[in-house]
């Protein structure tokens, strides 16, 4: 199959629409990463995208609307905090996790009794999911256990000659996944940090909840609230480390395990903030250290061009856990297989 890559213009959204009622896959753009998107209604076209990603079938989709009225037919109930959520953020990077309805697919939810539901503020996702006349189950367009795309090329990258077309609406401007908070409860739990951050959660509810997992790895034996948080995931082939603490002994401790690992014949790389001084060593930035924004923006293509040039070893710099860069800690930590090392 030839993949192509087209603009969004109203042709190619409406090519987009086509392929979906047709029960084909398009690969979306989002404000939060690319997603891979399907008729949410449509089993045989959801589990086309298990297959193209290499997905475990455990890890369930996020169905995907272009307004909040779409949303009633899809879930049993809509609790008073959600309400306040949607309300609060949306369109834009959060996704609720509801009671699902009898329509939604057990190949969308994972044989789960709920759904994630989302509206993106992405302009060109909503057009797409308003011409389809479909709600839009999508994951992330990558590969399973790779970064996710934030561009289209990047998504190209992993589903070239898998799927028939990609929309290309440019880089993704929060460039890690949508907040996933579970709705279904009294009060709502913060399952995968992304754009909407607790600190914005608490403002709207007063109260707020994060998953301890979201910044731990699961024992054995335990089972996740949120299916996606078992597996290795965001992962470049180069082994990955993190290193944190005050800024001056991180960029001492970072110099020294550089030079350490190429006098040992490995191809290390820095994932380091501008202000900071590495020298001549490889340096990839992820922005300026005083706004995660530039991190979270950056992580994903950073951490795919480690292993474009053949890098062995991404030795990264740890971001504040303030704001958006919890997410970005999250997911560098999940890269990292949470190695860690405070100094
Ligand atoms: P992705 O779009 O690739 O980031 O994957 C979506 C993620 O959302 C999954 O990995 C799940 O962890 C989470 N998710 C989706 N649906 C549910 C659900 N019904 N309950 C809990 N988590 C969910
Ligand atoms: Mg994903």
């Amino acid at each position: 199959m030839k993949t192509e890559v087209l603009p969004v213009t109203e042709d190619s959204i409406r090519l987009a629409g086509e392929l979906i009622r047709r029960g084909e896959l398009v690969g979306m753009p989002t404000e939060t990463v690319y997603g891979l998107g399907a008729d949410a209604l449509n089993p045989q076209a959801v589990l086309n995208i298990f297959k193209a990603k290499g997905r475990p079938a455990d890890n369930p989709l996020i169905v995907h609307v272009s307004c909040v009225e779409e949303i009633p037919p899809l879930v049993r109930e809509i609790p008073g905090a959600a309400r306040r959520l949607m309300d609060a953020f949306w369109p834009g990077p959060m996704t609720l996790i509801l009671p699902k309805a009898d329509c939604i697919p057990n190949e969308v939810s994972a044989g789960l009794d709920t759904v994630g539901i989302r509206l993106p503020g992405s302009e060109a996702a909503r057009r797409f999911i308003k011409e389809a006349g479909r709600p839009i189950a999508a994951p992330s367009g990558n590969r399973s256990g790779r970064p996710s795309p934030t561009t289209a090329a990047h998504m190209l990258e992993d589903m070239d000659g898998r799927i028939p077309l990609i929309l290309d609406g440019g880089p993704c401007a929060v460039g890690v996944e949508s907040s996933v908070i579970d709705a279904t409860g009294e009060t709502p739990v913060i399952l995968r940090p992304g754009g909407i951050t607790p600190e914005m959660v608490k403002n709207v509810l007063g109260g707020v909840a994060v998953d301890e997992h979201v910044m731990s790895p699961l024992r054995e034996g335990e089972t996740a609230r949120s299916p996606g948080m078992k597996y290795r995931h965001y992962a470049p082939k180069a082994k990955t480390v993190i290193y944190e603490g005050d800024a001056e002994h991180v960029i001492e401790a970072i110099r020294k395990r550089y030079d350490e690992a190429e006098a040992a014949g490995e191809k290390p790389a820095i994932l380091g903030f501008d202000e900071h001084d590495f020298g001549s060593r490889v340096q990839i930035s992820l922005g300026s250290a005083t706004h995660p924004e530039d991190a979270a923006a950056r992580l994903f293509a950073a951490l795919r061009e480690i292993d474009e040039r053949g890098l062995t070893l991404a030795i990264c710099e740890a971001v504040s856990m303030d704001g958006i860069g919890l997410a970005v800690m999250n997911r560098m930590g999940r890269a990292a297989g949470f190695d860690i090392e405070d100094v």
